[in-house]
């Protein structure tokens, strides 16, 4: 097979950079690293063909720096670029630029991301698509005295978001009217300072939930297909930490009807890549409703690889090339569980990240066992970006023999150096709620209270 690129730049860090250049390998496409000064010695780094320092070790400096990247697409002759997560990746800045010097952007057009960008705005399509959407203002509120009335109205608990919010960032559950004015402005300063916009939504919180997103695939030539549903319900402060394919408590005609309701949006607005379609699953109603799009491969895709039998981000990039769909609906099948593990370099009581350098690493293996990270015995885990350092993620033909899997896996895990979650991962897994699957992103709040 003729390559679908001849060299395909990775605007990213860490494991996802890493996973990237592997599937490039596999395709024939040579592959270029970017790197900041601080991850010299880093294995995205080492695997690829070239690389190419773009500067300091601060975000900003570097990884955020779209010039920075594109002058070092144009200076190694890349003809595409890939942005992972995180990062610039949900920005239009990368795939404008694309545009402008001829390099294909593996990810959607500037015009989807923009839209769907704001969560207000990515609320107003859902609604015209007729997706159900979390009860609350349509855009985002003008003043703290707008986002009370609207609080009133609904009826507390109420949930304060920042439109331009991700990672569970500026986000605040207000229980009554006394406190609504100091979280809405607390909320607006962390959103100011996370995304330098401040604009707020406010919606009914919805306090026994389920998260359930569905992965898309669309193409130019406007086709969508999807590969069903992942359930992320544990979450620590709105971050997923443990996901997995098939949500184990849903009945296959809600999965069905969920995974339509997200080609239903995706096609909507022409949709023209691999993507995400969040839904918030209310288990008390049985009702779902709609919460973002993410515009880029998630952290969590490889349960769904796993189940599917597929390369994602393979797809995805032969879906850039072609501008077409490489696959159809019903070449899609499933087959037993999947679940994911998020292994963070943080202190266990705290939760605060750790850095520094990993003196031994070994990672777990064996059938249906896979690790993507990018440790190595003597690597460095630099403080300065986020705190994940691996996944694993585990496959059965039962969700028991999965969850048997994982647990064993994570007791193999040795990161000697660095303090990581592994054995607060362990013990959300053993808890009786997720044992069951009829857990919601309450999980972890309700064991710390035990
Ligand atoms: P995902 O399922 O990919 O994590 P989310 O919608 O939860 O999707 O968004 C998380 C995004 O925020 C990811 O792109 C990830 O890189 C980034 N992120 C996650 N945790 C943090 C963090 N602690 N600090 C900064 N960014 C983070
Ligand atoms: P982010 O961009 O930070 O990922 P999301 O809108 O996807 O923001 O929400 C992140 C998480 O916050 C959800 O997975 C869910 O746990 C929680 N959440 C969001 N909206 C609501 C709501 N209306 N009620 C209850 N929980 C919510
Ligand atoms: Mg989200």
């Amino acid at each position: 097979m003729t390559p679908p690129f001849k060299k395909l730049l990775i605007a990213n860090r860490g494991e996802i950079a890493v996973r990237i250049i592997r599937t490039a390998r596999e395709l024939g496409i040579k592959t270029v690293a970017v790197y900041s000064k601080a991850d010299e010695e880093a294995l995205h780094v080492k695997l690829a063909d070239e690389s190419v320092c773009i500067g300091p070790a601060f975000p900003k400096d570097s990884y955020l720096n779209a010039m920075a990247i594109m002058s070092a697409a144009t200076l190694t002759g890349c003809d595409a670029l890939h942005p992972g997560y995180g990062f610039l990746s949900e920005k239009t800045i990368l795939p404008e630029l694309c545009e402008k010097l001829g390099i294909t952007f593996i990810g959607p057009n500037a015009n989807v991301i923009k839209s769907l960008g704001d969560k207000d705005e990515a609320k107003l399509i859902a609604k015209k698509a007729k997706i159900p959407v979390v009860p609350g203002s349509e855009k985002a509120v003008e003043s703290y005295q707008e986002g009370l009335e609207i609080a009133n109205y609904i009826g507390f608990p109420v949930l304060i978001k920042a439109c331009a919010g991700g990672g569970g960032r500026g986000m605040r559950v207000v229980y009554d009217k006394g406190g609504f004015k100091e979280e809405f402005f607390n909320a607006q300063q962390e959103a100011l300072s996370s995304f330098g916009d401040g604009s707020l939504l406010v919606e009914k919180y919805i306090p026994n939930a389920k998260h359930i997103e569905v992965q898309i695939l669309g193409a130019a030539d406007g086709s969508c297909i999807h590969f069903a549903l992942r359930e992320c319900s544990v979450q620590r402060r709105f971050q997923k930490l443990i996901e997995e394919a098939l949500p184990y408590t849903l009945s296959k005609t809600l999965i069905d009807r969920i995974s339509s309701d997200a080609v239903k949006l995706a096609k909507k607005i022409g949709y023209d890549s691999l993507g995400t379609v969040e839904f918030l699953y209310d288990c008390d109603t049985e009702k779902h409703y709609f919460l973002e799009v993410n515009t880029r491969i998630q952290v969590e895709h490889p349960v769904t690889e796993e189940i599917c039998r597929l390369d994602l981000v393979k797809i995805q990039i032969l879906t850039a090339a072609e501008k077409t769909l490489p696959l159809k609906q019903n070449d899609i099948k499933f087959r037993g569980h999947a679940i994911e593990a998020r292994v963070t370099a943080e202190d266990p009581i705290n939760h605060l990240p750790q850095s520094g350098r990993v003196q031994f690493y070994h990672q777990p293996s064996g059938f249906g066992v896979r690790v993507d990270s990018f440790l190595y015995s003597g690597c460095s885990v630099p403080p300065y970006y986020d705190s994940m350092i691996a996944k694993i993620i585990c496959w059965a033909e039962s969700r028991h023999d999965c969850i048997q899997k994982l647990l064993s896996s994570l007791s193999e895990l040795v990161v000697v150096g660095i303090v990581t979650n592994q054995e607060f991962l362990k013990s959300i897994i053993l808890s009786s709620e997720f044992q069951s699957g009829n857990y919601t992103t309450k999980l972890i709040e309700s064991m710390t209270h035990q």
